[in-house]
């Protein structure tokens, strides 16, 4: 199975002779041994095995599995939320006192997290711009950097990271890029294949696809050698003494280490799992992944066309348009298509954009991205409105903005919808 729709549809999960076709749903908390022996080599992880949901359950394995093979990855997780995903990702690798690179262009939650959450956990973050130099990012680094943080496609700047040239600022330092490929999914882009080292996933957005759930993952490419930087990465390099001081670098391999501490031990303590109901729907989802990201990435460029070339628009932002800042990264690194998401300005600033949102048919109003459904958002409005128009100009959310998420409807109808609400607009 080596192309990309025949592992949507299939990789993860085969069945065996009679067994369910579908991926089975294994809504259990807890699973039966015949002897407390049995039971106790689970615990101390010398045996494979599934003992509590809390930290595994076959499930989501499967799922996570799917997910690996299409991202090309050696090991995979799923967690409750790509929140959940994006925080295990960066503290499964740092401590209190250890310090991360990241994209100053990433989704607000993430960018909370960071900068206020994990900050009073004592973990010091320095942010930089996707467009900054390489000095600029090379001096961002300190010798208690432990990982360096971008998303392929930035929510919502829809800025594009130079992975290549971020993949090799962190090797030069010794540490692993993480990726949240959440946007463009394996379908438009595989981050490891430009150097990057830990893949993580909002699946709540394309990959369930259908606003049905939230749900994260995390993908490992297997390639960093944390026993080779021994110091850096003590978590997975000494013991660990909550499993009787074994040592997951040495236990579980490359390919397997990271995925094995995030799962028995952060899992364990965090306990956020996703339920095996969500992880059945995201792995129905991940089935026509490719077929629907091929046709939101279709949409959303006509859209985009119409959308620049309309005289009622001031500006678009669409890494598909060859005016766009971001064209050339995005024919390198994306070369299928992006995502489906758009965002605009209309002439007439705030009041203009308040105007056309009342008219729109066809394009639901939402906060969500990144499903079947054409959703649309007035940040100005809406997330952002305790913020004055130079708050919002300084965060990158000019109060004409409009966001909009092309879904898989037809595309005529789309556009007709965004023609007759700029019609009404005065
Ligand atoms: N990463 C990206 C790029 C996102 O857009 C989002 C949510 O919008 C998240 C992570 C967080 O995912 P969730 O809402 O599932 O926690």
């Amino acid at each position: 199975m080596s192309k990309l729709g025949t592992k949507c549809v299939q990789a993860g999960y085969t069945p065996k002779n009679g067994e369910p076709r579908q991926i089975p749903i294994i809504q259990s908390t807890t699973f039966k041994y015949d002897t407390s022996e049995d039971m106790g080599r689970l615990f101390d992880l010398e045996a494979n095995g599934y003992f509590y949901s809390r930290l595994q359950n076959p499930t989501n394995d499967y799922v996570a599995a799917r997910i690996c093979a299409l991202e090309g990855g050696t090991a995979a997780m799923l967690t409750s939320s790509g929140q959940a995903a994006n925080f295990f990702a960066v503290f499964n690798i740092c401590n209190a006192g250890d310090h991360v690179v990241s994209s100053s262009a990433i989704y607000g939650g993430t960018y909370n997290l960071f900068n206020v959450t994990m900050r009073k956990m004592g973990i010091d973050f320095s942010f930089v711009t996707p467009d900054c130099s390489d000095e600029e990012l090379n001096a961002a680094f300190r010798p208690n950097t432990k990982a360096v943080f971008g998303e392929t496609i930035a929510n919502p700047s829809l800025a594009i990271l130079d992975i290549e040239r971020f993949s090799k600022a962190a090797h030069d330092h010794g540490v692993p890029l993480i990726v949240d490929n959440t946007f463009p999914t394996p379908i438009n882009c595989r981050p490891f294949e430009w150097g990057t080292d830990i893949v993580t996933h909002a699946t709540t957005k394309y990959m369930d696809g259908h606003a049905s759930g939230v749900g994260g993952a995390i993908v490992d490419s297997g390639k960093s050698d944390w026993l080779a930087n021994k110091e850096k990465f003590p978590g997975l390099t000494t013991p660990d003494e909550s499993y009787r001081g074994f040592i997951y670098a040495e236990r579980f391999g490359k390919e397997g280490a990271l995925i094995a501490k995030a799962a028995s031990q952060l899992m364990r303590d965090f306990g956020s799992t996703p339920s095996p109901q969500t992880s059945y729907l995201v792995g129905i989802g991940l089935e026509s992944l490719h077929v629907r990201m091929e046709r939101h990435c279709k949409n959303a460029q006509a859209v985009a066309e119409f959308l620049e070339s309309h005289d009622k628009v001031s500006w678009v932002n669409y890494c598909g348009l060859p005016s766009n800042k971001y064209y050339a990264l995005a024919q390198k690194y994306l070369p299928n298509g992006s995502s489906g998401v758009v965002s605009f300005g209309i002439k007439g600033g705030r009041s203009a954009a308040e105007a056309f949102m009342k008219e729109l048919k066809v394009a639901i109003i939402a906060t969500h991205v990144a499903d079947a459904h054409t959703c649309v958002l007035h940040p100005a409005n809406a997330t952002h409105r305790q913020l004055s128009e130079t708050e919002l100009i300084k965060a990158g959310v000019p109060s004409d903005l409009i966001r909009l998420s092309v879904g898989i409807e037809d595309v005529d109808d789309i556009i007709d919808d965004l023609n007759q609400a700029l019609a009404a607009v005065r």
